[in-house]
């Protein structure tokens, strides 16, 4: 009887070619990523960690959001796979899906490199049937309301392991014919994504999104039970596995438009193109670099037709090698051609000086670059985290006095306006080395990289 009616409202609003299903109930889980107490070497159960966080309460502060906001539209029944800090396998979560009848499954997680040097969201996908193509469209949707409120899109993707799909997660849900899909909301160890999703409001935030994402594809109203829902009609269920790019990108070419050394400023134009996949990042590094060099700072590309421009920032003088290095969203990456920058030198002098001193620190059997030197004096001061202290209360007291005594003549108005120029010509010094500086401490911390934080989209599939 039930049956016959729906099959009756099917045939009636089948007229209307916006939506696939009949009136129904969406079943919607969601899994907060990770939960339990981590053992000795063994991060799984916290998740990614930065910034003093676990990832594991941070994936339940936005899922829990999810959830709250998901509630309040009308043809969905939401469930929570945990609501707190608890131990599950990828089993159970997928099992526990299967036991209330999940038409989706949605895992909540945030990300974190080994590097610290990749940011953006990303969404994963089952790259098989049915699975994939309403895990892409689902996606695709979650992906529109990030967007709109400034997280960086690193594509919805799939990942293929000896078993099929990669993640035990998605692999299981697949196997039992459930869309599963992966939800990295951003990097918490990078400050391109970190500054944006450091506090809980912003975790929230997300959740809500990730919640209009899902009332979006399926059409759902707020307080509403509506005849229909959705989903709209997406992509047709591919017939072969949708496989993630595994090639990286071509004919990285890096030209300089111009060099100032004196300021350090780089114009370049960086040639990349990747038929498979978009590209994301691109950086720069000083000096010697094979394939494993770490490029420590990315930036994101966002040039058109294979084309990237830009300025780079380097140490005022630099005279050396510089060379670039262009991934695509997989992670997959290319050097560029290593161009030779001179610094251009004003006084011959000082080009007898340096030619000196590099034949000095070669002898000593050291492959340092001088230019890159700075004094021990001045590391010292930047690595114990103390900028020396520039007096300008002096100088404000100087000008208020001045101010106060009544400007009469030209000259206190010069008097004030050289100090004025020496306090922003010292500030501006102190910026310029200290910026030196900190790229010459992340060159030193990079040379020792140790694996402190996984990227735990690469170890999810522990179990
Ligand atoms: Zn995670």
């Amino acid at each position: 009887m039930l049956f016959g009616l729906l099959m009756l409202t099917g045939l009636f609003f089948a007229a209307k070619p916006q939506y696939v299903y009949a009136a129904r109930t969406i079943t919607i889980v969601i899994d907060p990523g990770h939960g339990g107490v981590s053992e000795e070497n063994d991060d799984s159960h916290s998740g990614c960690r930065y910034h003093g966080l676990e990832e594991k309460n941070v994936n339940l502060i936005t899922a829990k959001a999810m959830y709250d906001e998901l509630c309040k539209y009308g043809n969905v029944d939401v469930y929570l796979t945990r609501d707190r800090d608890v131990e599950l396998s990828l089993q159970q979560r997928v099992e526990y899906a299967q036991q209330v009848g999940a038409d989706v499954l949605i895992s909540v997680h945030y990300n974190a490199s080994e590097n610290h040097n990749f940011f953006g969201s990303e969404i994963f996908t089952s790259a098989y049937g049915q699975c994939y193509a309403t895990g892409h469209s689902l996606a695709e949707k979650i992906m529109d309301e990030w967007v709109s409120e400034g997280s960086i899109p690193k594509d919805i993707k799939t990942r293929l392991g000896k078993k099929g799909d990669y993640y035990g997660l998605i692999r299981r849900a697949t196997a039992s014919d459930i869309p599963a899909i992966i939800l990295e909301h951003g990097y918490l160890d990078n400050d391109r994504d970190y500054l944006r999703i450091n506090n809980e409001m912003a975790w929230r935030r997300l959740g809500v999104l990730d919640a209009t994402g899902v009332a979006k594809y399926y059409g759902l109203e707020k307080d509403t039970f509506k005849e229909e829902i959705g989903p709209e009609e997406g992509i047709e269920a591919p017939s072969d596995p949708v496989r993630p790019d595994d090639t990286e990108p071509e004919g990285v070419r890096l030209e300089i438009d111009n060099y100032s050394s004196n300021k350090g400023d780089v114009e370049f134009t960086l040639y990349a193109y990747d038929d498979e996949s978009k590209l994301m990042y691109y950086g720069f590094e000083q000096g010697d670099v094979d394939k494993d060099t770490v490029f420590a700072e990315l930036e994101l590309w966002d040039g058109a037709n294979g084309k990237q421009k830009g300025v780079y920032h380097l140490q005022p003088g630099y005279s050396g090698k510089l060379t670039a290095k262009v991934y695509n969203v997989y992670q997959l990456d290319s050097l560029s051609n290593t161009v030779e920058l001179a610094a251009n030198e004003e006084e011959p002098d000082d080009e007898e000086d340096n030619a000196l001193k590099e034949e000095e620190a070669r002898s000593d059997g050291e492959d340092t670059m001088f230019l890159d030197e700075i004094s021990e004096e001045e590391e010292d001061w930047i690595i114990g985290g103390q900028l020396p202290a520039v007096d300008t209360s002096a100088v404000a007291n100087a000008i208020d006095k001045n101010t106060e005594s009544k400007v009469k003549n030209s000259y206190t108005m010069l008097l004030i306006a050289g100090l004025t120029g020496a306090v922003v010509i010292t500030v501006s010094i102190v910026i310029g080395v200290s910026a030196a500086i900190e790229r010459k401490r992340k060159n030193k911390k990079r040379s020792g990289s140790s694996k402190d934080v996984f990227d735990w989209a690469e170890e999810y599939d522990k179990d």
